[in-house]
C-alpha cells in the first residue's frame, strides 16, 4: 500500500496550472485536498507521472454572497460547512458539507474535489492484490463487471455529499481550460457512467461553483445513510431544498439523491410535485415513489441494494418534512 512514484508540480497561478496540465496531458492528475486521491494512489488505481497540486492557488479559495453564492473550488469543506452565509442562506449545503467524512478530512478536502470524487465500488476500491485475486474488473485492468456480469458498463456509485445539495439548489459550475471558461448547470456535469463519470476534459479544471440568488433562503435538509457515523461515504443520501411561503405553501423545490447511481441526480418529477404544494402524506408518498423510479442501487456498496432503496424512500419523506418545518 505504498505510494507509487510521481513528481508533484505546484503552480502559483491558475494560468500556470492550466499550462502544466495541457503540456503533460495523459501523464498528469490534478490533486486538491487529496483525501480521495491519495488512498486510491496507494491502491494503485492510478499511476500518474505527475500530480498537479492546486492547493496553493489562493485565488480559488473564497466564499462570496452577493448576486447569488459564489464559492471557489479550492474552498475547504470545513470552510463551507462553517460559513455563516452558507448556513444562514443555503442550509442544505452547510448540512451536507458538515457530514462529509471526519473533521480532519473536511479540513483537507475541498468543495471542488468533493464534486469531482471518483465513483466507488466494493470491487474497485481495494488493494491491487485484492483486485487481482478477483481477475480485476471493467473499470480497471479487467474485462468483466462483477456487479452486472455480462454488461459492458460500470455501475460504480458517485459518493459525494455536496453534489445533491448543490443540485437541489440549482447550482452551476465554471470550468476553465486554455480555450477559456465555460459555465454549465451542475446537473449536466455528470455522465451517469461509473468510469468516465464527469464531463471534464484532460486540460480542464473546475474553478467555481455558483448558486443562484433565487435559491437564497430556501429551507433545506440533507440525510445520509452510512455505516460509521463518525467517518464514512454515503451509502444513500437525500438532499431537499424548498421555498416555503409565509402561509406554509411550497412555491418550488427539488429533491436530489446521491450514492444510489453512478451520478448524483435531481429526482425526476420532484420539481413539478413540489410546485405550489402543501405538506401532506400523499405528497411525501408521491416524492418517495418518484425517487424510487430515479435510483438504481446495485451491489456496489457495503449495504444491500434493497435496504438502500428502502432507506432512500424513507429519507425522502423525512428530509422533505424536516426542511418544511425546520
Ligand atoms: Fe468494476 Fe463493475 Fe464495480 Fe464498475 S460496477 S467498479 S466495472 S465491478
Amino acid at each position: 500500500m505504498s505510494l507509487p512514484e510521481f513528481q508533484v508540480l505546484r503552480p502559483r497561478t491558475l494560468e500556470e496550472a492550466l499550462e502544466l496540465l495541457d503540456r503533460r496531458r495523459g501523464a498528469i492528475q490534478v490533486i486538491a485536498g487529496g483525501t480521495d486521491l491519495v488512498p486510491s494512489l496507494k491502491q494503485k488505481l492510478f499511476a500518474p507521472r505527475y500530480l498537479l497540486d492546486l492547493k496553493s492557488l489562493g485565488e480559488l479559495r473564497y466564499i462570496r454572497n452577493g448576486a447569488g453564492l459564489e464559492i471557489g473550488a479550492l474552498t475547504t469543506v470545513s470552510e463551507v460547512a462553517g460559513s455563516a452565509e452558507v448556513r444562514r442562506h443555503f442550509p442544505v449545503l452547510a448540512e451536507a458539507a458538515h457530514v462529509i467524512a471526519s473533521p480532519v478530512l473536511r479540513t483537507m478536502g475541498t468543495l471542488g474535489g468533493n464534486l469531482c470524487l471518483d465513483t466507488r465500488c466494493l470491487w474497485y476500491n481495494q488493494s491491487q492484490f485484492w483486485r487481482q485475486s478477483c481477475g480485476f474488473c471493467l473499470k480497471k485492468d479487467g474485462t468483466a463487471c462483477h456487479v452486472a456480469p455480462g454488461g459492458d458498463r460500470c455501475w460504480a456509485v458517485f459518493s459525494g455529499d455536496t453534489a445533491p445539495a448543490l443540485l437541489a439548489l440549482g447550482a452551476e459550475i465554471e470550468i476553465v481550460s486554455p480555450r477559456g471558461a465555460r459555465r454549465l448547470p451542475l446537473e449536466q456535469f455528470y455522465t451517469g457512467d461509473g468510469m468516465a463519470r464527469m464531463k471534464l476534459a484532460g486540460d480542464e479544471i473546475l474553478t467555481r461553483i455558483f448558486v443562484p440568488a433565487e435559491s437564497s433562503g430556501m429551507r433545506g435538509a440533507y440525510l445520509k445513510f452510512r455505516l460509521r457515523g463518525s467517518i464514512d461515504y454515503p451509502l444513500a443520501g437525500v438532499a431537499v431544498a424548498l421555498s416555503i411561503s409565509p402561509d406554509g405553501m411550497c412555491l418550488g423545490g427539488r429533491v436530489a439523491v446521491t450514492a444510489l447511481n453512478p451520478a448524483p441526480l435531481v429526482v425526476q418529477g420532484s420539481q413539478e410535485a413540489l410546485h405550489n404544494a402543501r405538506l401532506s402524506d400523499e405528497l411525501l408518498e408521491t416524492l418517495a415513489q418518484l425517487a424510487g423510479r430515479s435510483i438504481k442501487p446495485l451491489t456496489t456498496s457495503a449495504s444491500t441494494p434493497e435496504y438502500r432503496r428502502d432507506i432512500a424512500r424513507v429519507f425522502v419523506k423525512r428530509a422533505v418534512r424536516q426542511a418544511w418545518n425546520p
